[in-house]
């Protein structure tokens, strides 16, 4: 079994050992060192990435993946491309960056894990890092924004008192003996890894960690939601909270310059420009309607009488279904209306309509209509509308001539 040098000094980034063995596995291939300083997937924390070369450092791959194998707990460093089977030692080299934000939020997570537990009596059930988030799932439903600040407040204090992370192993029946934050269901063999944070928190873990708390840097919680009825608590360590809060100043500042006003007065900003946005709003719903109560007048002045009848018809471009249902709605409020209209463009929009005492099938008229331009739609004999594959002006103005012709052969046998 790989020895894992990690657990012992998680700050050395460079190493030499010896291939015990090769493994090939869905096209890729990995290999098992008798030591290693690569942190394998697991226990929320995911694996380091690196490279592997041979002993005079001529030829180097990239390490792309380390699991454990669950058989006998060897690790297994993924390969970018296989490395030639002659070489029996390798220098192995760490990507430092990418370990040390894992081992600030790592150590961050159980600073803040206890910190929970004394102010918010929280116990952690699981922890999760990946690039893009840290969370901590509580066994509580619940938390106050005050015991997130309580916690959040005590656990920066303890980063600040730059108290020592130190890691040992102890036997199963020690481990019980102490007073375990967390104690795994399932530990292989007799030994038991813990970390502690001196005079304040002691937990059994496989993770690698900084060696004094200050390094963590700060810790900020920055959501809580709910997953499963569960609390989780969203938080950043570190250069991931430098990098928030980064972002963050410049949001801020570009928010400035379009307020023009000092951050803490953007809620107020805000809320006053969506005031004006609705007066707007609603002061444009209201002129748009007089102004479609008017078109629809000029539209009544130039319809044609037959009779006790009178026949609107129009082809618009630039209009929405909504404005034609409403200019509809104007027109067959006078006795004896039929209007025929469309509206012209990449969705072509048909509306039939007639007032009540008018005569016509409105349904069976705009079927026609569509029939023509492959089109769908549908009504009653009063009202129908639909729309069709896209039509010009001049393709809805004979469609509308056609079922003009149709409404005035019914005005006639209706009279
Ligand atoms: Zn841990």
């Amino acid at each position: 079994m790989s020895e894992r040098r990690y657990y012992w000094d998680a700050y050395q980034t460079q190493f030499t050992a010896q291939v015990v063995e090769r493994v090939q596995a869905n096209g890729r291939s990995a290999l098992i060192l008798d030591q290693t300083y690569f942190y394998p997937t697991s226990g929320g924390q995911p694996h380091d990435t690196g490279t592997l070369a041979n002993a005079a450092s001529t030829q180097a791959t990239a390490v792309i993946d380390v699991t454990v194998r669950e058989d006998d707990g060897a690790i297994l460093h993924w390969l970018a491309s296989p490395i030639s089977p002659e070489i029996r030692h390798v220098n192995g080299r760490i990507d430092w960056p990418r370990r040390f934000d894992h081992m600030q939020q790592h150590s961050g997570q159980h600073i803040l894990s206890q910190a929970l537990l004394r102010t918010a009596n929280a116990a952690t059930i699981s922890f999760h890092l990946s690039a893009d988030s840290v969370t901590i799932d509580l066994d509580l439903p619940q938390l106050s924004p005050q015991q997130l600040i309580a916690a959040e407040t005590l656990a920066n204090e303890i980063v600040w008192e730059n108290r020592p992370i130190t890691a040992r192993q102890v036997t199963l029946a020690e481990a019980a003996r102490l007073n375990l934050r967390k104690i795994p269901e399932a530990a292989p063999g007799d030994a038991l890894r813990l970390v502690e944070i001196a005079g304040f928190d002691l937990t059994a873990c496989g993770g690698t960690h900084v060696a004094h708390t200050g390094a963590v840097g700060l810790i900020k919680i920055v959501k809580l939601e709910r997953m499963r009825g569960q609390a989780r608590v969203v938080f950043c360590c570190g250069s991931r909270a430098l990098a928030d809060y980064r972002q963050k100043q410049e949001t801020l500042q570009e928010m400035g310059a379009l307020l023009t006003t000092h951050f803490a007065e953007f809620p107020n900003g805000v809320r006053g420009l969506q005031a004006e946005l609705q007066a707007a709003n609603r002061l444009v719903k209201q002129q748009m309607e007089q102004l479609l109560a008017l078109e629809a007048e000029q539209l009544w002045a130039q319809g044609e009488v037959y009779g006790r009848y009178t026949l609107v018809t129009h082809t618009f471009t630039g209009k929405e279904a909504a404005q034609l249902r409403q200019l509809a709605n104007h027109l067959t409020r006078h006795s004896g209306a039929i209007a025929l209209l469309a509206l012209a463009g990449e969705k072509p929009f048909l509306l039939f309509s007639r007032a009540a005492d008018a005569p016509g099938q409105m349904n069976e008229l705009l079927q026609m209509a569509l029939a023509q331009i492959g089109g769908k739609g549908g009504g009653t004999a009063v009202t129908a509308q639909g729309g069709g594959a896209p039509a010009d002006l001049a393709q809805l103005q004979t469609l509308l001539n056609q079922a003009k012709v149709v409404c005035i052969e019914r005005i006639a046998s209706s009279e």
